[in-house]
């Protein structure tokens, strides 16, 4: 299939008159100060050739260090693929590129599925737990041909994501769904931030599964019996691509009766996961980065590690539960505070 021309939006204006250069200089993986950030930066504007495209662990979060609304990740990952920079081994990349094709166990269409709707991407061992009060009367659906691609954000092979983006498009619309919920944040922030930057259209309203969840429990509030527990939040690398919905996490902790302890990395000073990082074959830096974010959960005596995605509870949950921290998906606490799941 042939990629179609989507081309970034980005304005180059932007960066050629920026005060801080936060982008990079506010990079946890790469030290940079301001001067090498501008020089830097000028190489990527004009297409040369910078130690970032080489150096970049794809943390994703320059996308929301950027205050003035332009895109330094869409880019570096385009200019990386232009010139051929692959940030994992090779065997890796090819691994990844063919885990998007759809088999024949893969479903195109689900008959019958209507609002409200969630799509839970490549996850099929989570289909038992959307249950219960929080998800009554949801439909699923699931599978390749609801797989938002983004991960080749992460193996310096964007186009592919472009290729395949309008495909996937097309089979979620030929439901005829207004409106989806998407379980995984990667898939929200690939069909409003990154369809946005590309200029791709998408005739159904992305819903992240915040806004879903916050709003059921209020639906719910009287059943809610108030966790009454300290928990570390691990944000993943997608959600800093669309930081706008982040207000929801804050409501639901307080609809759940649960503090958010105050540790260093969190928030906008988040660490990655590690999952990719180690994917990348950067193997001190995932140990390294692990245990910084760990024991910054510990000394914050942090009972509950919360995860919005399934890919990071996966990278981080044993490391979490040796150190006496119980590792939980977001939609897991929920139900724990309405009783549905043993605490
Ligand atoms: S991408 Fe944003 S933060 Fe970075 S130089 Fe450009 S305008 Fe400044
Ligand atoms: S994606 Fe992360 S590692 Fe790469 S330049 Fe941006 S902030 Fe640094
Ligand atoms: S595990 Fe989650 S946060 Fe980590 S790289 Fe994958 S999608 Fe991103």
């Amino acid at each position: 299939m042939q990629s179609q021309n989507f081309v970034l939006k980005f304005q180059k204006e932007l960066c050629e008159t920026c005060p801080t250069y936060d982008c990079l200089t506010r990079c946890q993986y790469l030290n940079i100060d301001t001067k090498t950030a501008e020089r830097e930066i000028r190489k990527l504007l004009n297409g040369e050739d910078s130690f970032v495209l080489h150096e970049c662990v794809t943390c994703y979060a320059c996308e929301e260090y950027c205050k003035r609304g332009n895109h330094p990740f869409y880019l570096i990952t385009d200019l990386q693929e232009k010139k051929g920079i692959l940030p994992a081994p090779k065997p890796i990349v090819k691994q990844w590129v063919n885990l998007g094709i759809p088999d024949k166990k893969d479903i195109p269409h689900f008959y019958g599925a209507e609002e409200p709707v969630i799509s839970l991407c490549l996850f099929p061992d989570f289909v038992n737990s959307i249950r219960g009060k929080l998800f009554q009367g949801v439909s699923i659906v699931l599978g390749r041909h609801f797989f938002c691609n983004l991960v080749y954000l992460h193996f310096g092979k964007p186009s592919l994501i472009r290729e395949r983006l309008p495909k996937i498009i097309e089979n979620i619309a030929s439901h005829g769904f207004k409106e989806v919920v998407f379980f995984h944040d990667e898939c929200y922030s690939t069909f409003t931030s990154y369809a946005d930057a590309y200029e791709i259209k998408v005739p159904f309203r992305p819903v992240h599964l915040f806004e879903y969840l916050y709003n059921r429990l209020k639906e719910l509030k009287d059943e809610i019996k108030p966790l009454n527990v300290r928990i570390a939040y691990q944000r993943n690398c997608s959600t800093r691509l669309t930081p706008q919905k982040e207000h929801y996490l804050d409501k639901i902790f307080e609809l759940l009766g649960v503090e958010r302890v105050e540790r260093k990395y969190d928030r906008e000073n988040a660490l990655c996961c590690g999952g990719i990082i180690r994917g990348l074959q950067k193997l001190d830096l995932f140990v390294e980065v692990q245990k910084k974010n760990v024991e910054d959960m510990k000394n914050a005596k942090a009972e509950y590690c919360v995860f919005n995605c399934p890919a990071c509870y996966s990278s981080l949950a044993e490391r979490v539960r040796k150190e006496g921290i119980k590792p939980i998906m977001l939609h897991q606490l929920c139900k724990l505070a309405l009783r549905e799941e043993p605490r």
